[in-house]
Parts: C-alpha cells; structure tokens; sequence
C-alpha cells in the first residue's frame, strides 16, 4: 500500500511533479509493482488527481478520507475489510524503492523470532555528521536482535564519548505490518512522544509494540525537497534502468562447460552425481531428432527419467513453458533432479524456463524482464545442436508472452552445466546454419558497435567477429574445424553480451517476430540487410556471406501489414529501451522516432 496525499506539508503537491515523464507516484507505483513481491500494489490517496492518474497508467488506486493524521492511518482505513497477512507500507515519494530493501523487510517475517514481531521497518547506515545532525533525517537506535529501542530527530545515541565506536542508523520509511498490528495502530490515540518527534512508528513502541528493524545499504532517493527533485531527476538520467544498465554488472557464468567432439557421450557421468533419489531427469529434446535418431541411444535413460519430444515450429512462448511445467508436476511427485535441453536456441530457452518455473510460482509472463526471478532453478543443463545464438551461455531466456517477446533476464537463468560437442551440428540444413550462425555475427557488430562497449565485451566480442569471418568467408576451413569455431564463436558472442546489449536488428526483429511468428534467425536477417546506415561493415561483410551460400533473404514482409500490426511491431520494438540505448546513446529517443521505425519497416 503506498499512502499518498497531496498536500505534502514541506513540498506540497510533490507527488504530481515531474520525474523524467512521469509524475512521482506513478514511478512509486511503478517500481512497487516491479519488484514482483506484492500480490496486489494500491495506491491509498485523498486526491482525485493522483488517483485519477494511477487509474490512468493502468495501476490500482483507493480513495481515503482527507483528515488522516499519517501514512498508517490512511492505509489501515483502506485494508481494514481486505483479507491480507501482511501489509507493507511504501511511501509514495520514495521512487527508487529497491527491491533488495523491501525483501529484507518480508525476510524478518521469516526469521527465528517472527512471533514477537508487530511490525518489521528498515534502516540504513549513516556516515555523514551533518547528515546525523540533520533534523530531516530520522534515526533509529536498536537492541542487539535489532529490535528498535527509539526513534528520533535528534543524534541517537549522543556521542558525548567521541570515541565509542556507534554506527548511526537512519530509519526508511517502509513498514510491513501484520494487520492486526496496523488495526491496532489505526485505533489508538497519539501519544506525546510521537506528537513531539512528528514520528509515526514512535506510537508503536509507547504501546509496547515489537518492530524488528531489516538493514539495508542501497541508498534511494526521498523526494522532501524540490532540490531532491533535481537530484531525481538527474540520476533518473544517468542511469535510466538501475537495474538494467547498472554499470558494474555482477554477471554469473557457467559454472561447469565440456567441449570436443564425441564430448556428448559424458552426460550420464555428469549427470550421476546429481541425482536425487527417486527424482527424475527429464529431457527436452527437439523433436528433429526424434524418429530413430542416433543421438537418442546414446541418451542413457534411468530408473523414472523422461525423455520429450519438443516442436520447435514456433519458438518458445510462455504459455508453453507453464504448459510443460504442469505436465512434470502432475506426473511427479519429487521435484525432477535437472532439467536437460538437448536442441537449438529454442530449446536451450525452454530448459532453462522450466527450470526456473519449476520452483517460482505463478506463470513464465510474470517473470519476463530484468531481476524478477526470486529462487534458484532446479540443476539445468544446454546441449546446443545448432550454434549461433549465444543462449547456450547468456543469463536469458527469450519468452514470447502475452504482452510482449521479452527474455527472463536473471542470476538463476544460465546454465549450471553445458555440454559443447561439434558432431551435435552435423545435419543442420544450410539455411538454417546460416541464420542462426548470422546470429552471432549480428551480435557481435550491435555489440562491438553499441554505446556500452568495455574491455571485457570488446575481448568475447572481436573474438567471436573473426571467428565468424573465417567460419563464413574463408574458403580453407576444414568442417570439422567450421563446427568447432562456430560453437566457440557462439559462446563468446553470448558473452560479448554480457557487459553490453544487442542493437537495432534485434529490437526491430522483435517486433516482426511477434507480429509475424518469423524466426529470430531469420528476423534479424531481415532487419541487419536494411541498417547499412547503421553498421555499414557489419553489413557489408553480411552482404558477401548471403551471396556467397546464396541465401534467400525474404523480402518485402511487411508490405501488406495493417497499420494496426506495424503499430504493434513499433510498441514492441520501442519497448527495448537498452537495446536503443546502447545502439544510439542516451538521446536515441530523438533519434529513432514511431515514424522513422514506420517508415523503416515498410521497406522490409
Ligand atoms: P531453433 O532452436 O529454433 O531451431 C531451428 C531449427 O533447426 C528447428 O527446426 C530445429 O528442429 C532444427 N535443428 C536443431 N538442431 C538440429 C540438428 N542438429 N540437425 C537438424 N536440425 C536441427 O533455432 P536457433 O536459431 O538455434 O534458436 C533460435 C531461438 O533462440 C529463438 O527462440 C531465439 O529467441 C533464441 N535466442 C536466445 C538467446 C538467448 O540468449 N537466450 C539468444 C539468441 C536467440
Ligand atoms: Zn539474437
């Protein structure tokens, strides 16, 4: 529940301000909604405009009375007849509301001690005198189980020994109540210590109330003054998505990777020690492979283990992840010991999405974006059958869900294991070879051609360019050389995007994807032929390849959609704010407008 009243006493009307194109609490909301913690996210106001607003960006809103006397109050008079456990209050003019921080307060519910506790808050750690002094700012003192003993404006505790070694604690302005501790609260009169300090949660401890205090060291930004608004706005633009484009990006690798030919007869020692009980393993294999395919035998099946045929005629939705997680968990009562993806990029996606689904409720669609997958993946291994994609190595699953074709972007996606055999290639028809392979090539040029740049990209990235140059160019490679490269070529392309992002063929190729169902593959293709503007080597050298294997491009797709479906693909295309970013620098929003992207389909 995020309180908001208009008539902020210091900064009235702070909420409706500008905060890079949205209003304050429509960003509040926003970030409340996306940490994916919630089950329901209402804002509680007094003000027809902010409700007005939420209703109008699609969130949820409850009118409450004027004359509440704090945040509390408000809320508890909007969920005294709803049927919740645990209600947390976020305060609207907090923005940047991290999710690491609210998680940390839900975790206290989860402790040892979570039968004492009323209430749960947050604190951070203060360094700065001036800050402690400042009476803007409140601190809290704790017991030694983090229990709060007070809160005040003033310095506590007051540091007459300059020595003592005290940290100082600054109390955020995030609750999460049992509700009855709230009800409690919403009934109870002020007492003086709270109408002295102007400090809500003071009420709690006069009543003899529990608040166990979560810390947290992610530093946000309160909006209390229009020089706060400024500072806002200004990080809001250093570093449009803190989650996405952080600029130290704590990427997780595979931790485990065989490579060689004949490499893929180690699965079953690999997969031994892994095996729990009576769980099974369960493989997802393209079904390319399933009428007497020699790849099969070699499959060891065990004990309940189960081998699934999967089509790849569409690629990955997240309607057909939920689809095969139900299967498993009705069919099984242990949670399967891994999950094996033996195929493509599409099915390499799909092992790693039900891996994921496996232990996070609800749907694959509430997960697509940056961050939102909560607990580890069941095991997970990839054992790529076409190289070029990358998604043998890259911390994404690429989903199409009901409202957009987004990747599950997460520390639990990647693979715990991957298996790199050459042979595994033989087989794949040409075109096929070739568009997957491009694939690569392309993410090597948006990459190694992008904004977010750095050594460690830049080092995968050329790797992988020039290995794609003699795999596609050079007329002297042997092609058992050819498929060693091109699967060495893939994982350092799948690297290269560690650190950077891909560009303008594959935003744009997202778009014609999900209108069209045509293939990534073969998508980017489509676009990367029509950015000789944008890459023009990359392109150039693309150019060679498809005349060179004598590659049909197709051409002219677009041509006859309404302006409805270019309306769409244009939505979806802009939707890859990273992507532009990276491809055209902060100002790509000047750059790359609905008209130019229409215009550029239309010739596709
Ligand atoms: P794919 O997995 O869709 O397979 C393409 C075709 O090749 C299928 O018909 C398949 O049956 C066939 N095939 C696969 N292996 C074969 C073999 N050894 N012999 C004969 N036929 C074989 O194609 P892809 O290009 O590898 O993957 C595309 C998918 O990868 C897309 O869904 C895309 O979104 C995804 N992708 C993911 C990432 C990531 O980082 N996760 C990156 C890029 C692309
Ligand atoms: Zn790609």
């Amino acid at each position: 529940m995020i309180p908001a009243r208009y008539g902020a006493s210091r900064f009235p009307g702070k909420l409706m301000q500008d905060l890079g194109g949205k209003p304050v609490i429509v960003r509040t909301y926003e970030a409340a909604k996306a940490t994916n913690l919630f089950d329901e996210v209402y804002i509680v106001t007094d003000s027809d405009v902010i409700f007005t607003e939420i209703e109008l960006h699609g969130g949820k809103a409850i009118m409450s009375k004027k004359d509440h006397d704090c945040g509390s109050d408000r809320i508890a008079e909007a969920v005294e007849n709803m049927d919740v456990d645990i209600v947390v209050n976020v305060q609207g003019d907090e923005p940047f509301t991290s999710k690491e921080g609210l998680e940390q307060v839900l975790s206290v519910f989860e402790g040892e001690d979570a039968d004492k506790i009323d209430l749960a808050s947050l604190m951070t750690e203060m360094h700065d005198w001036k800050e402690i002094s400042d009476p803007n700012s409140v601190k809290v003192i704790v017991n030694k189980e983090n229990f709060a003993l007070y809160f005040s404006r003033s310095p506590i505790p007051y540091p007459r020994d300059k020595n003592a070694d005290v940290q100082y604690y600054k109390h955020k302005g995030i609750y999460a109540f049992r509700k009855q501790a709230l009800m409690d609260f919403y009934h109870l009169p002020m007492r003086t210590l709270e109408a002295a300090e102007k400090i809500e949660c003071i009420r709690y401890l006069e009543y003899g109330k529990n608040i166990k205090m979560a810390i947290s060291n992610t530093q946000g930004i309160e909006i209390d003054t229009p020089e706060d608004l400024i500072r806002a706005n200004k990080a809001l633009k250093e570093d449009k998505d803190i989650s996405v484009n952080n600029k130290y990006r704590n990427f997780p690798m595979v931790p485990k990777v065989v490579f060689g030919k004949g490499c893929f007869d180690q699965l079953s020692s690999i997969l031994a020690p892994q095996r729990k009980n009576k769980a099974p393993f369960i493989f997802l294999v393209d079904d390319a492979f399933e009428n007497d395919h020699p790849l099969i035998d070699r499959i060891n099946i065990r004990f309940n283990d189960k081998l699934l045929f999967v089509s790849v005629k569409e690629e990955p939705t997240t309607v057909q992840v939920d689809q095969i997680v139900k299967d498993i968990k009705s069919e099984f009562n242990y949670k399967p010991s891994g999950i094996i993806g033996i195929g493509g990029g599409s099915i390499l996606d799909l092992a790693k999405a039900v891996s994921i689904m496996l232990t996070n409720k609800g749907s694959a669609a509430d997960y697509q974006g940056w961050d939102l997958v909560k607990k580890k993946a069941v095991y997970h291994v990839g054992i790529p059958t076409i190289s070029g994609t990358g998604a043998e190595v890259s911390r994404t699953t690429v989903l199409s869900g009901p409202e957009r074709k987004l990747g599950i972007n997460s520390d639990y996606t990647p693979f715990d294991q991957v298996i790199l055999d050459p042979d595994l290639t033989i087989g794949v028809p040409k075109n096929q070879w070739f568009f997957t392979g491009m694939d690569c090539f392309i993410h090597c040029v948006e990459s190694l051609n992008g904004t977010f740049l750095n050594a460690f990209s830049e080092s995968y990235g050329e790797k992988a360019y020039d290995l794609c140059n003699e795999i596609f160019l050079s007329d002297d490679l042997s092609e058992v050389d050819s498929r060693g490269k091109l699967m060495m070529a893939s994982w350092h392309g799948g690297m290269s995007i560690a650190y950077s992002q891909v560009g303008i063929a594959h935003a744009m190729s997202y778009g014609i994807s999900y209108v069209l169902g045509t293939k990534h593959g073969v998508g980017n293709c489509i676009v990367f032929d029509h950015l000789g503007d944008y890459y023009p080597e990359g392109v150039a050298l693309f150019k060679k390849m498809v005349e060179k294997y004598q590659i049909e491009i197709p051409q002219g797709i677009c041509k006859d959609c309404t302006d409805k479906e270019i309306d769409i693909m244009i939505d979806i295309a802009l939707s890859l704010v990273p992507l532009w970013e990276n491809a055209l620098g902060e100002e790509w929003e000047s750059v790359m407008t609905r008209e130019k992207l229409k215009g550029m389909y239309l010739k596709m």
